[in-house]
């Protein structure tokens, strides 16, 4: 019970297990809290422990061994995300988009030299990706929105034209996933959407201690960081892209089928940000119980008065439902990927662990008070981050909607 978490038997492998503890030490010696808090105070990613991460097999663990990788799957994906952003949920994120999104996006449907060329520097930790989809117009109706558009040239190649917002961690990598329109068919939205490959040009990441803030991308693409209320340790980007020239062998999967294919890697990015909030919350509650045992007032620690306990004993159960329906989730992604519960499952999870660690850091913030308000303890950083959580990479409501519609057989709303 020390860890504040009641062990339950998933059948983990003793591989699994040794991975976990690994990590605990990894956290601690790598990044400890008080470095986390540094980096989220100076808006910097730390790219040396990506690097570290792939250099200790982290990285590659649910990638198939001919790319470098350890041959697991979504459960490794779950409980390794879940570990680190215990502390660092920052790069609970990097891990979301890289990996989550990047890596599975590839190895899904990239081409055979893509997965070669891409895969291998990912999993060693010298490649990141970001993602440009969401435009300004709105990330939720996302298909009505987009207006960032490539058209073929007679040569054969493409010009984008467009505005991304909210492409995360742009300055820190190497190739950004372009998500535009290039092809109209009447009254489908959803399809003539293409996805592509972007290599940030000449300045690679390793040159300039990873910091490319002020750098431009490529050819046409510019960056301009958003100033937000958390996660600073992950900056967020406006994007633009100015005849952007692309060409058929950046293409990733089919030409116009973009956002089919978006939909494959879907469950996996809601189940891994289920565990990014289980982690955010287990963090929060371990913090706030410390504090409980040894702040004092009126004569005895505040974890004796019932109204600090029950608001812990709250914070504990929130938190054992969602490992619970998170785990649930990512057995089933892993066990039955095509079953259509795994949809409703998986946004089941993000829309509750979300809405759970949510609370978790407010009760924390109250059990801390003063001292949860100021920058010298970490509980102000659990409680920014998580407000993102609950609305990207999609927002509850559309989670209800979906689970309206898939489950329970509900008309659609809009
Ligand atoms: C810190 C951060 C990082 C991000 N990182 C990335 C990234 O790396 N790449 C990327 O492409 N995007 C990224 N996003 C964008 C994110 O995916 C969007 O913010 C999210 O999809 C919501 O879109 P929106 O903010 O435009 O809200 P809107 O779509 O404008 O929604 C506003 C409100 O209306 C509600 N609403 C809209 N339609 C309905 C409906 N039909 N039924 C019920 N309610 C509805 C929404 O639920 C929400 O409450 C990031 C966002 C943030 C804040």
């Amino acid at each position: 019970m020390a860890d504040f978490m009641i062990p339950t038997d998933f059948g983990l492998s003793e591989e699994q297990k040794m991975m976990i503890d690994m990590l605990k030490k990894f956290k601690e010696k790598e990044c400890p809290k008080d470095k986390i808090g540094e980096w989220d105070e100076a808006n910097h990613f730390p790219v040396e422990v990506w690097k570290k991460l792939g250099n200790e097999g982290i990285l590659g663990a649910c990638f198939p061994e001919e790319y470098g990788g350890t041959g697991g799957n979504i459960i490794d994906e779950t409980l390794i995300t879940e570990e680190i952003s215990n502390s660092f949920s920052a790069m609970g994120l990097a891990y979301l988009t890289g990996v989550c999104f990047g890596g599975m996006s590839i190895l899904h449907y990239g081409t055979d030299e893509q997965k070669q060329n891409y895969l291998p520097k990912l999993i060693a930790g010298d490649w990141n990706f970001a993602l440009s989809l969401t435009e300004p117009g709105g990330g939720t109706d996302v298909l009505g929105a987009l207006k960032t558009r490539a058209v073929e040239q007679p040569d054969g190649t493409f010009l984008a034209n467009g505005a991304k917002i909210f492409t995360t961690g742009i300055h820190v990598a190497n190739t950004d996933i372009l998500i535009c329109r290039t092809d109209d068919v009447e009254g489908k939205p959803a399809r003539g959407l293409t996805i592509f490959l972007i290599d940030r040009d000449n300045i690679g990441r390793q040159e300039t201690d990873g910091d490319l803030l002020n750098q431009p991308f490529s050819q046409g693409i510019t960056y301009h960081k958003i100033k937000k209320l958390g996660s600073h340790i992950l900056a967020s980007f406006e994007v633009s892209f100015e005849d952007v020239k692309l060409t058929q062998d950046q293409m990733l999967g089919e030409r116009g089928k973009g956002f089919y294919n978006l939909l494959t890697t879907l469950n996996n990015e809601r189940i891994v940000c289920s565990a990014i909030c289980v982690g955010l919350a287990q963090g929060c509650l371990e913090e706030a119980n410390q504090y409980a045992l040894e702040r004092e007032a009126f004569g005895k620690p505040i974890g004796q008065f019932q109204a600090i306990q029950h608001q812990l004993v709250e914070m504990a159960t929130e938190i054992e439902l969602s490992r619970l329906i998170t785990y649930k989730a990512a057995w089933m992604q892993a066990n039955n990927p095509t079953d259509p519960n795994v949809g409703v499952i998986a946004s089941m999870a993000k829309m509750y662990t979300s809405d759970a660690a949510f609370r978790c850091t407010d009760k924390a913030m109250r059990i801390l008070a003063g001292y949860g308000f100021t920058m010298e303890y970490h509980i102000q950083r659990y409680y920014r981050d998580i407000r993102q959580l609950v609305f990207a990479p999609i927002t509850n409501e559309m989670s209800k909607n979906y689970i309206g519609q898939v489950m329970l057989g509900q008309k659609k709303s809009y």
